[in-house]
C-alpha cells in the first residue's frame, strides 16, 4: 500500500507527486497516456511565471514529469477504470485491456483533468479523424496547406487558430457571438494574422462529406441565414468536460461533473482530494493546476496525523 496514489500525471497531478515526495510520502502516480496532460497539446504556453519567451507545451510537460522523477515518485502507465474510496483503504482499480489490477493507497488525489467538448451536430462522429479535429498542434500537420475552419471563441480557439494558420492555407473562425471570449493578447495576434477570417454569430449546423468532410453547414443566429462553405479541416474548441469515468461513488460533483473540493483540495469522501481541471473552479490553467498540487498536501497532512475530519 502506498501512502499517496496521484490518478492523473497532468500539471497538477505531477505537482502534488513532488510536494508529497518532498513531505517523505511514497507516491504512485496513474496515467493512461503521455505525462503533461492537456498543456503538452498546447503549441506555447506564454503564461506560465519562468518562461519569459513561453514554452513548447509538451516540453514544459516533460518539465514536470521529469521533475516529479528527480524526487522519485513512482508511475504506472494503465488506465483507472474505478476508484474506492470509502474507509481508510483506497483501492485503485485498473485495465489494461486484457486483465484488471488493483492498488492500494491511503489517500486518493483525483487529477484526472477534463476532455475536449463536443459541438454535438450530425455527422461529428463520423468525422472524427476525417477532417474533425479537437486538437490544433496534434492534427494540424495534416492540414499543411489546406482550408480549415475553428469552432469557438476562447483561448483555445484563438490561439489554435493562430497556430493553424502557419500551416494552413486559410482559417475561418466560427463564433456564436460578435466578441471573443480570449484574452485581448491573442485576440489582438489573431486579428492582426491575414489568414484567419472571423465569422461572427454563426453556429455550425451539420457537417457533411463523403468519407472525409468537405462541407460545414453553419446559420447565422440574428438573421436565419444558412450558408455552406468548403473546408478540408474543422477544428472544435468549445470547452471542456471533465474526466469522470474513474470517480468513487458517492463524490460530490456538481451540474457539469467537475469535483466540488473546498480550498485544501478535500472532497466530502475522506481522505480523497481533486486537484487541476478536474475540479469546480474558475479558472482552468496551468499556473492554477500547479496551484492545487502545490496546496493539497497540507489537508493530507492534516489527515495522515488526525484521520477524518
Ligand atoms: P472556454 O473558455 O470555455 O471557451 C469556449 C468557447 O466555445 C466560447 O467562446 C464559447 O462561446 C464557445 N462555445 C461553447 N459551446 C458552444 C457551442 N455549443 N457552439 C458554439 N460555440 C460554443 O474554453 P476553452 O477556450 O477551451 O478554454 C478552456 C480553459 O482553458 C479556459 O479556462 C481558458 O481560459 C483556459 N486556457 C487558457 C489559455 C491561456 O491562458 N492562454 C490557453 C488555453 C486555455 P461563448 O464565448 O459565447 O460562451
Amino acid at each position: 500500500m502506498v501512502d499517496v496514489a496521484i490518478i492523473g500525471a497532468g500539471p497538477a497531478g505531477l505537482t502534488a507527486s513532488v510536494y508529497a515526495r518532498r513531505a517523505g510520502y511514497s507516491v504512485l502516480v496513474f496515467e493512461m497516456g503521455m505525462p503533461g496532460g492537456q498543456a503538452s497539446t498546447t503549441d506555447l504556453v506564454e503564461n506560465f511565471p519562468g518562461y519569459p519567451q513561453g514554452i513548447a507545451g509538451a516540453e514544459l510537460g516533460m518539465k514536470f514529469y521529469e521533475h516529479a522523477q528527480a524526487f522519485e515518485a513512482e508511475f504506472v502507465f494503465e488506465p483507472v477504470v474505478r476508484l474506492e474510496a470509502q474507509g481508510d483503504v483506497k483501492k485503485v482499480i485498473t485495465n489494461n485491456g486484457t486483465e484488471e489490477k488493483e492498488y492500494e493507497a491511503k489517500v486518493l488525489i483525483i487529477a484526472t483533468g477534463a476532455h475536449p467538448r463536443k459541438l454535438g451536430v450530425p455527422n461529428e462522429d463520423k468525422f472524427r479523424g476525417h477532417g474533425v479535429s479537437y486538437c490544433g498542434t496534434c492534427d494540424g500537420f495534416f492540414f499543411r496547406g489546406k482550408d480549415v475552419c475553428v469552432v469557438g471563441g476562447g483561448d483555445v480557439a484563438v490561439e489554435d487558430a493562430i497556430y493553424l494558420a502557419n500551416m494552413c492555407n486559410s482559417v475561418t473562425v466560427f463564433h456564436r457571438r460578435d466578441e471573443l471570449r480570449a484574452n485581448k493578447r491573442s485576440q489582438e495576434a489573431a486579428f492582426a494574422n491575414d489568414k484567419i477570417t472571423f465569422v461572427w454569430d454563426t453556429v455550425v449546423e451539420r457537417l457533411d462529406g463523403d468519407e472525409q468532410l468537405s462541407t460545414v453547414v453553419t446559420k447565422n443566429v440574428k438573421t436565419g441565414e444558412e450558408k455552406e462553405w468548403h473546408f478540408d479541416g474543422c477544428f472544435i474548441f468549445v470547452g471542456y468536460d471533465p474526466n469522470k469515468d474513474a470517480y468513487p461513488e458517492g463524490l460530490k460533483v456538481d451540474d457539469r461533473g467537475y469535483v466540488i473540493t473546498d480550498e485544501r483540495m478535500a472532497t466530502n469522501i475522506p481522505g480523497v482530494y481533486a486537484v487541476g481541471d478536474v475540479r469546480q473552479k474558475i479558472v482552468r490553467q496551468v499556473a492554477t493546476a500547479v496551484g492545487d498540487g502545490g496546496i493539497v498536501m497540507t489537508d493530507i497532512e492534516r489527515y495522515f496525523r488526525e484521520g477524518a475530519h
